[in-house]
This record gives structure tokens, C-alpha cells and sequence, in this order.
């Protein structure tokens, strides 16, 4: 027999675990269901300096705390993946590896995963030396020589962010020219301290005392060569995780999930929150904010069809 909630939250990052401590203020039952470890991508950032109250913390830390702060409430949390929503009497069937779950309510928080390269050394060197996030780690590197894997847009940005304080930062592109709009890539080669080498893709990463050896492949050649750099930057894309709800809910071409002001998509019954939802900033405060947004409307819901 499934267990039933009040809400049932998909995904244990900071918009999940936020929507979790605003029901849970409604007096709603709330359940929490995360896959892996809560706190999501917070748990990759050794050093968070932009999350208001904290000058500085670990994310490891501060997920904690997030974390904390739900049990204290009441919260449950089962580590179990979600593979489907669909109707069921009283509200939504969650289904997950484990078992099932209901909820008059279901606040998907399911967040993204950078895409990563898939090529040796890169999970050894994740947060070590290897980021995806100039805005969170671009301070890491002042002064010094960064790489930026990538041509589009976020990369351009990024790249942007970085030579603001970095002595030097170089794109590795693997295609003939840049794919972001023309505007960033004027300013990206207007700066006196940006170089960029296309047609080359990245075959592997080592440590080598303080820099990271990164193995550089011309496409036309085949030739390898290896530069060092004291960090490197990976912004080839972002992959939400929208799968579980896919079929129930509107995506965009990204696969993002479309919802309207309140986070609310197409099924009356399924509100959204964090990076999986379609918006431009991605960043924990406005993960918490989208998990207030989303929990206050999934509660108003339940309410009115009490
Ligand atoms: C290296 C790094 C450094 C960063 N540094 C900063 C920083 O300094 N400051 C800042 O503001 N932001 C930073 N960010 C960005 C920030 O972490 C994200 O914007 C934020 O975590 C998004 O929160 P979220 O809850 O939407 O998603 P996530 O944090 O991605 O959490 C989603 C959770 O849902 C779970 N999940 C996914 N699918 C399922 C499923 N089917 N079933 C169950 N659970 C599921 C995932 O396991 C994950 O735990 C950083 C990101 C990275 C990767």
C-alpha cells in the first residue's frame, strides 16, 4: 500500500528541501524524495560565498544544514529515485526503484546535472581544480591562468566572468568558431587577456602540483598536445533532469520545465522548482526561491480542493 502526503517533493537540493520547509510551515505532510545525496549540486561546491547569512561555507555544510532545518520541521526523507507520476485517486502516484508513494500535491526540484565530458581524470578532478561555475569558483582563480571548454553562449559568459579577474583565460572550442551571439564574442576578444583555439577537443585531465595537465586534440590533425592551466572551466551544457515527469508536465527544446509565476505547470497538481525549471539565473537563492514559490501554491491547491 502506498503511503499518502499532503505534498511529495522530487529531489533533495535547495529548491526541493526549501519547498519542504514551506509546507511543511502549512501544516502539510510533506515527503522529501531524493536519489542520491540531499543537497544536490550544493555538495560540489567546496566554497560558497553568495548565499546570503553565510560569508562563507562549504556546500557540504550548508546542505547539511538545509537538511537540518527539514527534519526539525518534521520532514520525512526516503532515498529512493522517481521514475513516474501519474493520477491516481486522491492526487499523483510517485513511483519510484523502491516503491510508491501518494501526494494531493508534488513539487518537482529534480535540478540539472552540468554535462560533463566523459573523458579521463575529470571525476577525480571535479571541484579540485576542474569547475562548472565561474560565478562560484571564478574567484578561486584571480590572477591566474583559467581554461574554458566550451563555444556557446554559457561559455562565452563564463569566459566573460572569468577575465574580469583571471590573468589570462583560454576557450577550447571544438568547433571552427564560437556558437554564442556575436555581441559576447566581441567582447570576449576585446579583452586584452582572452585567447581562443578551435577545432580541438579535450581528451583526458591530470593533476600536476598546483595545475591541471589538460590533454588538447587537434580534430584535423589528430595531434595531442598538453597544456597546463591553474583551472579549468566546463560549460558544454546543462542537462535537466526532467525525466521522471516529462510525459506529464510541458518541457522547452533545453528540456527544462515550463511553469508560470507561481511554478505551477500544466497539471494543476504539479508545481516546479530550482534549475529544472525554464529561468535564467541558476543559483541556490533562486532554487530557494522557487521552492517557496512552489510549496505556497501546491498548498493553496490542496486547500482548495479540500
Ligand atoms: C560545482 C558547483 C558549484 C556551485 N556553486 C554555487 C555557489 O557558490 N553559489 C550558488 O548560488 N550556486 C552554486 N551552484 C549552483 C547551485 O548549486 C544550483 O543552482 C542549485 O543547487 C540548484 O538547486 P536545485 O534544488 O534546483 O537542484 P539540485 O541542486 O540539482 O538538486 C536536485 C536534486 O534532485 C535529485 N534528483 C534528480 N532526479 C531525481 C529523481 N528522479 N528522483 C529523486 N531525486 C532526484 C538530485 O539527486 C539532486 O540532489 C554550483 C553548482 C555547482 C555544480
Amino acid at each position: 500500500m502506498a503511503d499518502k502526503y499532503d505534498v511529495i517533493v522530487i529531489g533533495g537540493g535547495p529548491a526541493g528541501l526549501t519547498a519542504a520547509i514551506y509546507a511543511l510551515r502549512a501544516n502539510k505532510s510533506v515527503l522529501v524524495i531524493e536519489k542520491g545525496n540531499a543537497g544536490g549540486q550544493m555538495n560540489f561546491s567546496p566554497c560558497i560565498e553568495n548565499y546570503p547569512g553565510f560569508t562563507k561555507i562549504s556546500g557540504l555544510e550548508l546542505a547539511d544544514k538545509f537538511v537540518e532545518h527539514v527534519l526539525d520541521q518534521g520532514g520525512n526523507m526516503e532515498i529512493e529515485e522517481v521514475l513516474s507520476v501519474t493520477d491516481t485517486e486522491g492526487g499523483k502516484l510517485v513511483k519510484t526503484d523502491f516503491g510508491e508513494h501518494i501526494g494531493k500535491a508534488v513539487v518537482v526540484a529534480t535540478g540539472a546535472r552540468h554535462r560533463l565530458l566523459g573523458v579521463p581524470g575529470e571525476d577525480a578532478l571535479l571541484g579540485k581544480g576542474i569547475s562548472f561555475c565561474a560565478v562560484c569558483d571564478g574567484a578561486f582563480y584571480a590572477g591566474k591562468h583559467v581554461a574554458v571548454v566550451g563555444g556557446g553562449n554559457s561559455a562565452l559568459q563564463e569566459a566573460l566572468l572569468l577575465a574580469d579577474q583571471c590573468s589570462k583565460v583560454t576557450i577550447l572550442q571544438n568547433l571552427e568558431d564560437f556558437t554564442g551571439e556575436q555581441k559576447l564574442v566581441e567582447l570576449y576578444r576585446s579583452k586584452g587577456n582572452t585567447e581562443a583555439f578551435f577545432g580541438v577537443t579535450v581528451s583526458g585531465f591530470s593533476q600536476n602540483a598546483h595545475t591541471v595537465d589538460v590533454k588538447v586534440k587537434n580534430i584535423a590533425t589528430d595531434e595531442e598536445e598538453v597544456r597546463s592551466f591553474d583551472g579549468v572551466f566546463i560549460a558544454i551544457g546543462l542537462i535537466p533532469e526532467s525525466g521522471p515527469v516529462k510525459d506529464v508536465v510541458e518541457t522547452d527544446k533545453y528540456g527544462t520545465i515550463v511553469s508560470d509565476e507561481k511554478c505551477l505547470t500544466k497539471d494543476p497538481a504539479i508545481f516546479v522548482a530550482g534549475d529544472c525549471r525554464t529561468k535564467n539565473v541558476r543559483q541556490i537563492s533562486t532554487a530557494c526561491a522557487d521552492g517557496a514559490t512552489a510549496a505556497l501554491a501546491a498548498c493553496r491547491y490542496i486547500d482548495a480542493n479540500a
